[in-house]
């Protein structure tokens, strides 16, 4: 297989970087000091679960602070927002991470990403016992790597035995009533944490989780509740980097988290997780490498969050009107000509990607600009992506500002958004399986205006039908005296596709749908009602069907086949020769209209 270009430019980023021999690997916790320092890994991993490795990343070593972030995210789930920022503030301390910043008057750690608000989270996290608690972090942990994750019990041994100042905070902790119970197991489960072995790959996967709004994208299993990871994001940007944070999010824009160990997991929202790994630190303790690998990184693939060159995608893909696509309920010529007139009344949209506030505004926006010149809306929401909460009101409520109006919006292919739209008051009737039945709800809307109260399928006479335009009372009588009279009951197949048949039907009552089978049922490609024929192509070509129709409700119909054709060349010549112009001007008018529906779509 070839190489990416994206693999290549990996590489090619870790031989320049591994050039960088500048800061020095933690020592502070003794067993932090055995690290290689040329260790050096560089991971990312798409929101779609696509991993891209260069170096190292497959080298354990312990997360150390890069843990903070997820415990934070694990007791936000446990306890709730609320109490938590009772116990924790989200204000960045510009201080280093050891440093006992603590809100003057409460005793509340000024953020969770400081040691004193790390150790301040982990009593929070639920469970009867340290182990409990520990499995319970282990485990989460573990869903966001993919896999089952471990303790690396040297180091958490070594920080246990040395970790005189984290004590120091827990017992502080403990005196503000921050800490509800002696201090001493809380330490221990978060020195545990800390020693929580994981590769760079891990911490790629980790950030692609976060990314994906808290479902790990390579093995599908959810981590972390969707309502708490853009608080977990917003720690991360203010204060993941320690006393370097400030300068980290102006110069990547990246929500990140590095550790004494040498990692940082980095995340860019809805796109990516990076992991670097790398043990020489610098002087604020974050790895020197990461540092330099993730700010070109940044630059080169512009990842800044607040990067505004790239404009979403606009919501609207496409948006037509009645004039160029059509429901496939083919119409008496009197309803056809109105529809054609007015049809421009009627607005189809397709939407596309993520539906937020920007990019469903200008959809919104020509919705109400033309309240006035159309009377019925259609969003076809197939190819949409997500659709957030503020997205599904708004839509609900242009549906329900439109319908007083005597005007609708109606919802084609809603699939997995159904849901949210109902649950913001749009109402079941506004849903249609597809475009073609909305359409044709729409366009019955716009002949009701029109002709109040008429139906339209009231039975035909021969002489009313499009192929038999043009015919003299005799010629009609020798006709009716020629066909076969068929009747079929309601669901009955009277072309089933893959046969060969040369029959051609004219309908006089009832109703008749074209369809094909599909995924999830079937698709009607059209529907006939009293005056119209069906199945000229295969009587003219001779080829097997290609659709299957049904009888809808009760049909009476006429067939013609070939031998009647023949009798009718014998017998009355010019008859037969008005009767293919007739099926060809109706084949004719068929081209038109799937020729404008083309060019619509295109
Ligand atoms: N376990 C380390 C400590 O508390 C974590 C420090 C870090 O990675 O910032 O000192």
């Amino acid at each position: 297989m070839t190489t990416s270009p994206i693999h290549a430019y990996l590489t090619d980023l870790h031989a320049r970087h591994a050039l960088n021999a500048s800061g020095n690997v933690a020592d502070y916790i003794p067993e932090l000091a055995y690290a290689n320092p040329e260790w050096f890994g560089i991971c990312i991993a798409t929101r779609d679960g696509v991993v891209y490795e260069a170096g190292d990343t497959r080298q354990p070593f312990t997360i150390q602070s890069a843990s903070k972030p997820l415990t934070y995210g694990l007791a936000l789930a446990d306890c709730g927002e609320d109490a938590v920022l009772r116990k924790v503030g989200v204000e960045p301390s510009g201080d280093a991470f050891n440093a006992i910043s603590l809100q003057p008057q409460t005793g509340a750690p000024l953020n969770p990403l400081i040691n004193a608000g790390a150790i301040a989270t982990c009593g929070l996290v639920r469970g009867e016992s340290a182990d409990e608690k520990l499995g319970r972090i282990l485990e989460t942990f573990g869903r966001y790597a993919g896999r089952e994750l471990d303790v690396d019990e040297r180091v958490y041994a070594s920080e246990s035995a040395t970790g005189h100042r984290n004590r120091a905070i827990g017992w502080m902790l403990r005196g503000f009533g921050i800490l509800s119970d002696e201090p001493t197991a809380t330490l221990e489960t978060y020195f545990h944490q800390c020693a929580i072995r994981v590769t760079c790959r891990d911490l790629a996967i980790m950030g692609a989780t976060l990314a994906n709004g808290g479902v790990n994208p390579v093995t599908g299993e959810r981590a972390i509740d969707a309502a708490y990871v853009d608080h977990v994001l917003s720690v991360m940007a203010t204060c993941g980097m320690y006393d370097f944070s400030g300068e980290w999010l102006y110069q990547t824009g990246l929500p990140a988290k590095s550790g004494v160990g040498g990692g940082i997991l980095a995340v860019q929202p809805a796109r990516l997780g990076i992991g670097v790994f790398s043990p020489r630190l610098d002087e604020h303790g974050n790895s020197a490498r990461g540092i330099a690998v993730c700010r070109e990184l940044a630059a080169d693939l512009g990842l800044h969050l607040f990067d505004v060159s790239g404009r979403p995608a606009p919501a609207i893909r496409m948006a037509t009107t009645r004039r160029s696509v059509a429901s496939s309920r083919r119409r008496p010529p009197e309803a056809a000509d109105h529809l054609r007139a007015f049809g421009s009344r009627l607005r189809l949209y397709h939407a596309q990607g993520s539906l937020v506030f920007a990019s469903v505004e200008p959809l919104i926006r020509d919705i109400m600009e033309r309240a006035e010149s159309a009377d019925c809306f259609i969003l076809n929401l197939k190819s949409v992506e997500s659709l957030d909460g503020a997205t599904a009101r708004l839509l609900a409520q242009t549906h329900s500002t439109l319908e007083p109006l005597g005007k609708s919006l109606l919802f084609s292919e809603a699939s997995t958004w159904w849901e949210s739209l109902i649950a913001a008051g749009a109402p079941r009737s506004a849903f249609f399986a597809d475009d073609d039945f909305a359409l044709e709800y729409g366009e019955n809307g716009l002949l009701e205006r029109r002709f109040p109260g008429r139906t339209w399928d009231t039975p035909a006479t021969l002489a009313e039908c499009a192929l038999f335009a043009g015919f003299d009372a005799d010629a009609l009588a020798t006709l009716d005296r020629m066909l076969e009279h068929r009747n079929y009951g309601p669901g009955q197949t009277m072309i089933a596709a893959g046969h060969s048949s040369n029959e051609l039907f004219v309908i006089l009552r009832g109703s008749a749908m074209v369809s094909i089978p599909t995924r999830n049922g079937v698709t009607r490609l059209a529907a006939f009602a009293p005056g119209m024929s069906f199945g000229e192509i295969a009587f003219i070509d001779r080829a097997p069907r290609t659709a299957n129709v049904t009888a809808i409700d009760a049909v009476a119909c006429r067939v013609l086949t070939h031998e009647m054709l023949s009798r009718l060349e014998r017998e009355a010549s010019l008859l037969k020769i008005r009767l293919l112009e007739n099926v060809a001007l109706g084949m004719t008018s068929l081209i038109r209209q799937a020729d404008a529906e083309l060019a619509a779509l295109r």
